[in-house]
């Protein structure tokens, strides 16, 4: 089986001017210096990109975007090129977080050409997915990972899919303080990642990083990351203060 690097991805979401950003990762670098065996990510938002990239340059720390357009160029008024995502020092690019499906329209259709424009420009497509509260109560969480992956993913090739992270976000789980069980965690992992053996290949299953994000924080990281399907968490809330992240990133 292919060894996969842990990989602990902050999304800041809508928060924090450039100055804040730039003062929390100067804050973060010296924290994580110890770091070994395990991947750091942090997504600012769009004006913060370039200068955070910059100040965390020669760390462990890499940059991530929260979303990408899928044309070139152009009159896009208001988007974002993945060249442009390059040139700020990005090396990955957050794709179909649930806050976008459910606040500006994506689709896995949208997911999926997002996914394709990050692919081109050599960056790494962290794609989410995940159900809502209704839809787990009425048993649909499987078949929603289904659609999403099915969907979200068509068209790659299976070394295209090999470079990607999916995150698993249970939409009632995220930023409701309402963390998942380790039971319901585990079982949608070890799910996505029987699902990922028999939809493309073992080594797609094998290679592909599975991270968990909904309410992580410092004191359910240990267990969390226990879990044998659990490759990463994606943080929102707990990923805005230095020490908490910190305590995230050091897991147990
Ligand atoms: C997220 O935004 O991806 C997330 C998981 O948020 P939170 O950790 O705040 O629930």
């Amino acid at each position: 089986m292919a060894k996969r690097t842990p990989l602990i991805a902050g999304n800041w979401k809508m928060n924090k001017t450039v100055q804040e950003s730039v003062e929390t990762a100067q804050a973060l670098i010296p924290l994580i210096s110890d770091v070994t065996g395990r991947e750091i990510l942090i997504a600012p938002p769009f004006t913060s990109l370039a200068m955070v990239a910059q100040t965390v340059k020669g760390s462990l720390i890499n940059v991530g975007a929260q979303n990408i357009f899928w044309e070139k160029s152009g009159a896009f008024t208001g988007e974002i090129a993945g060249n442009m995502l390059v040139s700020a020092g990005c090396s990955y690019v957050i794709i179909g977080h649930s806050e976008r499906r459910q606040y500006f329209g994506e689709t896995d259709e949208t997911v999926n050409k997002r996914i394709k424009a990050t692919l081109s420009v050599q960056l790494i497509p962290l794609v989410c997915i995940g159900e809502t509260e209704q839809e787990r109560e009425s048993q649909k969480t499987f078949s929603v990972l289904d659609t999403q992956i099915v969907n979200g993913l068509k068209n790659f090739s299976m070394d295209d899919l090999c470079k990607l992270v999916i995150a698993y976000e249970p939409v009632w789980a995220i930023g409701t303080g309402k963390t998942a069980t380790e039971n319901q965690v585990q079982e949608v992992h070890e799910y996505i990642r029987k699902f990922l053996t028999k939809q493309y290949s073992a080594s797609v299953s094998d290679t592909v990083r599975i991270l968990y994000g909904g309410s992580v924080k410092a004191d359910n990281i240990d267990r969390i990351m226990a879990l044998p399907d659990v490759d990463g968490v994606l943080v929102g809330g707990a990923s805005l203060d230095v020490k908490g992240f910190n305590r995230i990133i050091h897991f147990n």
